[in-house]
């Protein structure tokens, strides 16, 4: 069985035994996999730091066909997080994303569109105190990268856009996106949205289309985006984009999103 490489981001980890480690990895070439790493405690030379939450690392691992864990040959870290790991709003932020990209994947399932998404947003968390708007963009882009990008400028039953003075819209998560207030009750909508969060969303979810289009310059700059939002980011209309990110993850997500309950308070209390 030979070996494959590929650059990766760790998602999970599990101290396995006296001295293995499990590690649930998200790659840019191969999806999401889980391996063992054997003697990960004594052995500095093969896994030396690089199997910690969120480390970004080259992979090298082998696997027979069939087999439900990878045998993990070893890691070297590719960047550094200097600030990461350094205070509790960005850690927990960080392990919101890690976990919404581990629950809405199945091993090997998807393309590289996914880690470009979560390596942007450990990124833009390293480099800064996460802002009202960051987790939500980091949200609608890992929708968008799995092929869940909801409808947000026009009602998803009736087509009708939603202008600056926009009907009240609710989120019909099943639909994928929002509907109108006439379409809202027949297609099971929930979380209700005023115009200001209905245009906020609209304007994020551009942002998202543009930076998936533009490759070449990575997906850090999606958050460029937050300069321009926070004058019309209330504390009321972040809690209403925010609940309708929530809303419409729901149908695309494995279980509850811990992360996002343990850890809504510390980020909301800033
Ligand atoms: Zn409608």
């Amino acid at each position: 069985v030979h070996v494959v490489s590929t650059p990766a981001i760790v998602l999970r980890a599990v101290d396995y035994g006296e001295s293995d480690r499990i590690v649930t990895f998200l790659t840019r070439d191969t999806g999401k996999l889980s391996g063992i790493a054997k003697g990960a405690k004594r052995s500095q030379r093969r896994f030396g730091g690089a199997l910690g939450l969120f480390a970004h690392v080259t992979l090298q691992y082998r696997q027979r066909p069939g087999a439900e864990l990878a045998f993990l040959e070893r890691t070297l870290l590719i960047r550094p997080w200097k600030a990461l790991l350094g205070s509790l709003e960005r850690y927990a932020a960080a392990t919101h994303v890690v976990e919404v990209a581990d629950k809405m994947t199945l091993e090997h399932e998807v393309g590289d569109d996914l880690y470009r998404v979560v390596l942007g947003a450990l990124a833009r968390l390293d480099a800064a105190d996460p802002g009202p708007a960051t987790l939500r963009l980091f949200e609608l882009a890992a929708l968008a990268a799995c092929g869940y990008g909801p409808e947000l400028e026009a009602c998803v039953a009736c087509r009708r856009p939603f202008g600056a003075h926009g009907a009240p819209a609710r989120i019909a998560p099943a639909a994928g996106g929002a509907a109108c207030g006439l379409c809202a009750e027949p297609n099971g909508a929930a979380a209700s949205l005023s115009a200001a969060a209905v245009a906020c969303l609209a304007q994020m979810q551009r942002a998202v289309v543009e930076a998936s289009r533009d490759r070449a310059r990575g997906t850090e700059w999606l958050y460029e985006v937050e300069a321009v939002l926070p004058a019309s980011l209330g504390r009321t209309v972040a809690g209403e984009v925010s609940a309708a990110l929530a809303a419409l993850l729901v149908p695309h997500v494995r279980g509850r999103l811990r992360a996002a309950e343990l850890l809504g308070p510390i980020l909301s209390t800033r």
